[in-house]
């Protein structure tokens, strides 16, 4: 039977684990080529075992997202080895410990925004013109329900998720006429890795 997604190259980020891997194996089922991105060497390559067990199409492709160059790399890769770019799930994010405005430290916010928010402007910055150059395509970003309410002990990353869901509206308005669809989605608490790792949370 054919995949609404025949014929279409998809790249997901942090893809690895979690929401990511569910993302890169249901675009797959459904038929795409699945690009499968994180920093995590050992988990990418396990979601790409997954999908051709799956009997699905993937590869990895390590990028770190809060790095221009690294993500440059990862687009033009993509495009090198599957010839296009059609779905983009700029998903990579991280929760870290909590603690109060007062007590977070100032390397954990740094590192928070600079790959839960400026990760995904960097995303976009390199897809949007490689989906141009197929005349559309779509992109999710993942936000939170963190990046519409706020959550105690976790302001960079609520404040990160915020801009995600103002980043993604913006380029919404910017690339509708060219065809890009750019939307987020708003997760409540999904049992992953990410949110194990919170001492304590009432995150949800
Ligand atoms: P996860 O920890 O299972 O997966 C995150 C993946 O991102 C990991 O494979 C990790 O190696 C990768 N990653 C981390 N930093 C990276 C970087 N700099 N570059 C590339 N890859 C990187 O977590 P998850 O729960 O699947 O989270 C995925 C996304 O969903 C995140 O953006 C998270 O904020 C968001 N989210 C999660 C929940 C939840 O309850 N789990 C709720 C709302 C939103």
């Amino acid at each position: 039977m054919a995949g609404q997604f025949d014929g279409k190259v998809a790249l997901i980020t942090g893809a690895g684990s979690g929401i990511g891997r569910a993302s890169a194996l249901a675009f797959a089922r459904d038929g795409a080529v699945v690009v499968v991105a994180d920093i995590s060497e050992e988990g990418g390559e396990e979601t790409v075992q997954l999908i051709e067990a799956d009997r699905g199409k993937a590869s990895f492709i390590r990028a770190d997202v809060s790095r221009g160059p690294e993500v440059q790399a990862l687009v033009d890769n993509t495009v090198g080895l599957h010839g296009r770019l059609d779905y983009a799930h700029n998903n990579a994010g991280i929760m870290g410990a909590m603690s109060s405005i007062v007590d977070c430290p100032e390397d954990h916010w740094d590192r928070t925004m600079a790959i839960n928010l400026k990760g995904v402007w960097l995303c976009m910055r390199s897809e949007i013109p490689q989906m141009l150059a197929n005349g559309g395509g779509a992109i999710v970003n993942t936000s939170s329900a963190a990046g519409l309410v706020a959550f105690q002990g976790l302001a960079a990353y609520v404040a990160s998720k915020h801009g995600v869901a103002g980043l993604t509206k913006t380029a919404a308005l910017e690339y509708a006429r060219a065809g890009i669809r750019v939307n987020a989605v708003c997760p409540g608490f999904i049992d992953t890795p990410l949110v194990k790792d919170v001492a304590g949370g009432d995150f949800g």
